[in-house]
């Protein structure tokens, strides 16, 4: 039986390495995890996303959102061509099969959210005949690392950008480095349309080392960007639903929590516990030891009270959203080294002090 998913007809294959012991990472099993709240589950059920792969359905007036049930984007009609925003992988050609079923316009635009190949690795589906746009740096690092499959943008722009096409207005703007460098915003204010990207997950709690972000303190800004726009339907790239203000108010909370935390780790666990082991003429691979576990004692005191803080409507957060238990370590780590790199450190070694202080903030 294999242990990891309790199914008794799975074999450990060849390929499983687990017998790493420390300098490796330890398999989880589910029957460790609570059920996902099931208001997270948005069309993941949904009969014609399990039989043809993909969920297609209108937001309003023209405007389109089609989920893989991992991955979305959205699309705009304008009754002289469609607009299509990304192009993910994951949904590849069935963005096309979603478009027919609803239309028979050509793409004449595309949208680049950003430059990650995960969104937009499928581009090359839309052909040679259409305006690419983006904002610079996303031309920029296509150019720098060129991909087939992800065509240089056509047209940039630096700050704010509108784009009209047969009367059908979409806002870009980019508000500075976020999740990764020229992620933008993408607004269509007549629905109340807010595509962005790899920022909120509604109804469940944002991916590993929160969504791999380049720069935290801006992925947590814009959590606070989206909410000054007056939108009533958020996609996010990600998850089985569409989302609103309250979703994202839901997600700030948490990260709002998992920044308090953080902090409140970095100012209590005491780094000196791990490193006194190491007397003099220690053998100097015991200095990775006290590392590692230090950084463990860390994240361990973080997730924890993550995992205990009654929420503000009384429920706590793996009540709440999808994949809490399994992410939050992930994302508590990440926020821990962020909080290092990108916020105050609140001090520093005096002049005459001691090589180390019992507590990492001085
Ligand atoms: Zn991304
Ligand atoms: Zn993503």
């Amino acid at each position: 039986m294999c242990q990891y998913c309790l199914n008794p007809n799975h074999k450990k294959p060849d390929w499983l390495v687990d017998d790493l012991g420390s300098a490796g990472v330890p398999y989880v099993n589910f029957e460790e995890f609570l059920p996902p709240p099931e208001s997270s589950y948005g069309c993941l059920f949904s009969r014609d996303r399990i039989e043809k792969g993909y969920h297609v359905e209108e937001i309003d007036d023209g405007v389109y959102w089609v989920s893989s049930g991992w991955y979305d984007t959205m699309f705009v009609r304008t009754g002289n061509g469609i607009i299509a925003i990304d192009a993910p992988p994951a949904l590849g050609e069935n963005i096309l099969a979603a478009m027919e079923d609803v239309c028979d316009e050509p793409v004449t635009h595309v949208v680049y959210s950003h430059w990650h190949a995960d969104h937009i690795g499928a581009a090359s589906i839309y052909g040679d005949n259409v305006k690419i746009i983006a904002h610079q740096k996303t031309k920029d690092l296509l150019t720098r690392f060129p991909d087939s499959y992800r065509p240089v943008p056509t047209e940039t722009f630096e700050s704010n950008e509108v784009l009209d096409v047969n009367g059908v207005k979409l806002q870009l703007s980019y508000k500075g480095q976020n999740h990764s460098e020229g992620n933008i915003f993408i607004f269509a204010p007549k629905q109340k349309v807010l595509a962005a990207i790899d920022i909120a997950s509604p109804g469940w709690v944002t991916f590993r080392d929160c969504d791999s972000s380049e720069n935290l303190s801006g992925y947590v800004d814009a959590h606070h960007q989206i909410l000054q726009y007056d939108f009533k339907t958020l996609v996010s790239g990600h998850v089985s639903k569409l989302g609103d203000k309250n979703d994202v108010l839901e997600n700030i909370e948490y990260l709002e929590d998992l920044m308090r935390f953080a902090r409140e780790a970095l100012e209590t666990v005491d780094v000196e516990f791990f490193t006194k082991q190491l007397g003099d003429g220690a053998y100097k691979g015991a200095f990775r030891d006290a590392e590692e576990n230090y950084f463990q004692a860390l994240t361990n005191y973080g997730t924890k009270k993550m995992l205990e803080v009654v929420t503000s409507n009384g429920k706590r957060w793996a009540e709440r959203l999808n994949g809490v238990q399994a992410m939050t370590k992930h994302n508590m780590f990440s926020m821990i080294e962020k909080t290092r790199l990108e916020r105050t450190h609140n001090g520093y070694m005096l002049r005459g002090g001691k090589p180390s202080s019992p507590k990492f903030f001085v």
